[in-house]
Formats: structure tokens, C-alpha cells, sequence
């Protein structure tokens, strides 16, 4: 019986409640997971960056391809590899917040997510970067809230469906 009621429970969560998240923002927070539109498009984001070895290269495809992606980078990443984000720039794609360092966020203090995320916007803003910045939580999504920090700052959160 109890395990009918877990599986049950699974299945809902599942096939009901997740697919339609971004229909309750009250319980999962305000986050974009995805755009309603009539067009046939897609968004290309890419995380964790940027990385010396492909991140100038993967941009200069795109640019080349006519398709501007979103590019979620860390703030310890953009420190090291400040020319590689100015690139990103001068080739017309859109950054995001990935926070400073990728922690999880899930057991963080409401300072500390946002010193995370403060910092890594404040160096996108003094690289020049002025249009608003997304943010994406690192690792697992939050299933209930992405980060309560975000809503008080205005921030708001896209997700992924998973990052290492
Ligand atoms: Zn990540």
C-alpha cells in the first residue's frame, strides 16, 4: 500500500507537476523554463565557462551560424579568462550568472548565494556587459524554490535540467 502510494506519488510529480512548474510559480518559484511561441526555435545555452580550450571557438560557430546563445559562465572562469567574455560579447551572444564558484545552493546561506551571484554580475558589468543577466542555479535544479535570495533581488532564474 505505502509503496503504491510512493510510486504514485512519483508518477504524479513526474508526468504532472514537473512538466507544468512553470505554471505554478508560487510553489516552484519564478523561473523561465521555457518561451511560448509560434516560431520553430530553439535556445542554445552553455554553461560553466568560459574555458580557454572551447568557449572562443563554440561562440565563433554560432556567430559564424547567425545563432546568438546564451552563455551561463562562472564568475572564477570570467577572473581567469577575461578576453574570452569580451569575445563572447563582440560576438552578440547574451551571458548569464552561473554564480562565482558552482556550489550547490541548497544549503547556503541567503549572503552567501548572494555574494555568488553579486560578484559574478558585478565583473560581467565591469567588463562592459550591460543587458540583464539570467541567472542558472549550478548543479541540480531546486524542485522547490531555485533561490529564495533571487526573488528578493529580482533575479530570475532559468533552468537547466541538470549540470555537473
Ligand atoms: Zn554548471
Amino acid at each position: 500500500m505505502i509503496v503504491g502510494a510512493i510510486a504514485l506519488t512519483i508518477f504524479l510529480f513526474d508526468r504532472v507537476l514537473w512538466p507544468n512548474r512553470y505554471l505554478a510559480p508560487w510553489v516552484f518559484g519564478d523561473a523561465f523554463y521555457q518561451v511560448q511561441t509560434d516560431e520553430k526555435v530553439v535556445a542554445l545555452t552553455f554553461d560553466d565557462g568560459p574555458d580557454p580550450r572551447y568557449t572562443a571557438q563554440i561562440g565563433q560557430i554560432l556567430a559564424d551560424a547567425g545563432a546568438p546563445s546564451t552563455f551561463f559562465v562562472m564568475g572564477r572562469h570570467v577572473e581567469q579568462h577575461p578576453d574570452i567574455v569580451q569575445t563572447l560579447m563582440a560576438q552578440g551572444h547574451e551571458l548569464g550568472n552561473h554564480t562565482w564558484s558552482h556550489p550547490s545552493l541548497k544549503a547556503k546561506s541567503p549572503a552567501t548565494i548572494r555574494q555568488e551571484l553579486e560578484a559574478t554580475d558585478d565583473l560581467l558589468r565591469d567588463l562592459g556587459y550591460t543587458e540583464a543577466i539570467p541567472f542558472r542555479s549550478p548543479l541540480r535544479p531546486q524542485l522547490v524554490h531555485p533561490c529564495p535570495t533571487c526573488s528578493n533581488s529580482g533575479i530570475r532564474p532559468t533552468f537547466c535540467g541538470r549540470c555537473r
